[in-house]
């Protein structure tokens, strides 16, 4: 079968991937063939179907997992992670340079000021509503107004002033979108309304582009790399291996995917696969005292930065709180929404020992062996109580239970496996995601974090996206 030729191949079509495109595409020529290989299908099915499909999907069955006890969720298929939550917060500026202002982890190789343009242009491209914030500086409003807190948000309003506000998110509070306003029924299983921002369904216009050439049920195996440049791929479909060839080469997999090519691709970066990690949740189930919940305007209602950057972060891991506004009920007459459900979502110091590789048993699937959190990560488990119980001091809450997971359990954000950094001994890309040595291949997603802040990822990665689709747009070749 002849070999097509492409000027760019793009592997995966989630939010890192789709990003970048929509951003490459608004510089390149007309005469521009880019094609994008997707291991999954076309969701035809109702949108926004959510975290069921997520655990339904076989996603455990494409890995060799070494400790079982950490769960690695994740959907697999054209627009990548659609049943995510759509919680979109930013990182905190501090969380770029926590090795200069506490000693811990690494900085990033640029600061809050350079990525906070790309911020904006991420948000409004997923329509986000979100209020300002003294937290997180921001050059242009968002999009769509904040959405109304529940009964629980307003208490830590009131203890906090300026630091517990809406949490923005990818559902729109109002009209504005192009999308319709979530009507916060809280049973987003399968969103009936396509409410919450999706690459599948509001990001089509970037693969109608002529220059585009999707194809589905194409599982890359690995690139093909001669005299240090990326000029193809093999992937397989139908059972049958098929090559591309290419100029240039972006990468984004996901977190336990894209490092899994490289290395199948023969990429021998010491920091490759490695320093992979996700955040630490602990729930907290309360019963509110007079206090009405469940009166916000969509699922996850309130963000609390009371704790998320400080000193402490010396000693032990700052954590954002994330406020859901599920109608848990309670059962009792006349008090059934006196009850609050929030999450404390810890930042966790990447680990070398934790790491993806290729499976000495099928070398087809990458062998993912999360060892352990760090130390410095299991302060939270042991200071959890006392957190909590700060947290909710003075508040009416009449009794509360902590919820420590048993096992490593899981946020569901695959990170760091493919690093940024300017040191090729610990990061495997530098700051525009270019690998250091591979000029012109770049790896997307969250894989390229440096470290692992509370914030949740996708809204970072997507915004990373757009800027390393601007900065090749900067060179005059890219490679
Ligand atoms: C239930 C759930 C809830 C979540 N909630 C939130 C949230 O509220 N906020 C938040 O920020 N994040 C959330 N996330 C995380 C979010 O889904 C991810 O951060 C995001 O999807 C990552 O985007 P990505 O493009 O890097 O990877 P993905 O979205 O995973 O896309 C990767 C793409 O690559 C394809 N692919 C994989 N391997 C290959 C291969 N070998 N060949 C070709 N294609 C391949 C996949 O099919 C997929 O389309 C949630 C995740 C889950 C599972
Ligand atoms: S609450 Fe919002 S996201 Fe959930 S199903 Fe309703 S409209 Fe969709």
């Amino acid at each position: 079968m002849a070999v097509k030729h492409f000027d760019t191949l793009i592997v995966g079509s989630g939010f890192a991937s789709t990003f970048f495109l929509h951003e490459y595409l608004k510089w390149a020529p007309e005469s521009e063939r880019v094609v994008v290989l997707e291991r999954g299908l076309i969701n035809s099915a109702t949108p926004g179907k959510n975290y069921a499909e997520a655990k339904g999907m076989p996603f455990h069955k494409t890995m060799i997992n070494l400790n079982p006890s950490k769960v690695w969720v994740q959907r697999l298929g054209f627009g990548g992670g659609t049943c995510w939550t759509g919680n979109s917060p930013r990182m905190h500026p501090n969380d770029f340079r926590t090795a200069s202002l506490y000693g811990r982890g690494d900085d990033w190789p640029f600061q809050y000021s350079e990525l906070e343009p790309y911020y904006c242009d991420a948000e409004d491209l997923m329509g986000i509503s979100g209020g300002e914030s003294a937290v997180f500086p921001r050059s242009r409003p968002y999009p769509l107004p904040p959405h109304r807190l529940n009964g629980l948000d307003r208490e830590f309003a009131k203890k906090y002033p300026g630091l517990h506000f809406a949490m923005p998110c990818a559902r729109p509070s109002a009209p504005g979108s192009g999308r319709a306003v979530c009507c916060s029924n809280g049973v987003c299983e399968s969103c009936p309304v396509a409410a919450k921002f999706q690459v599948d369904f509001h990001m089509r216009a970037v693969y109608a582009d002529p220059r585009v050439t999707l194809i589905t049920e194409a599982n890359v195996v690995q690139l093909d790399i001669q005299n240090g440049q990326v000029v193809g791929a093999l992937y397989e479909s139908a059972g049958e291996e098929h090559r591309v060839t290419c100029d240039l080469a972006a990468v984004g997999a996901h977190g336990i995917m894209s490092p899994f090519i490289l290395l199948k691709s023969g990429l021998t970066d010491p920091a490759l696969g490695r320093y992979l990690n996700e955040q630490i949740a602990i729930s907290v189930d309360v019963l509110l005292d007079g206090v009405k919940n469940y009166d916000g305007s969509t699922i996850t209602t309130g963000y609390g930065a009371m704790k998320l950057d400080g000193e402490f972060r010396r000693d032990h891991p700052g954590f954002l709180v994330e406020n859901w506004n599920l109608p848990w009920l309670r059962a009792e007459r006349g008090r059934w929404q006196e009850r609050g459900y929030f999450k404390l979502v810890f930042e966790e110091l990447p680990q070398e020992r934790n790491y993806v590789a290729i499976s000495d048993v099928d070398p087809s699937k990458p062998a993912v062996n999360y060892v352990d959190n760090s130390d410095y990560g299991k302060t939270a488990f042991a200071m959890a109580d006392s957190f909590v119980a700060e947290l909710l001091s003075g508040m009416p809450v009449e009794s509360y239970k902590v919820e420590v997971p048993e096992t490593l359990d899981g946020e569901a954000h695959i990170q760091g496996t493919t690093r940024m950094g300017t040191d090729p001994a610990t990061s495997v890309v530098d700051a525009n995601q270019i690998h250091h040595k591979v000029r012109n291949l770049l790896c997307l997603g969250s894989g390229v974090f440096t470290t692992c802040p509370a914030a949740n990822p996708t809204l970072t990665l997507s915004a990373l996206s757009l800027r390393a689709a601007r900065k090749l747009k900067g060179q005059a070749s890219p490679v």
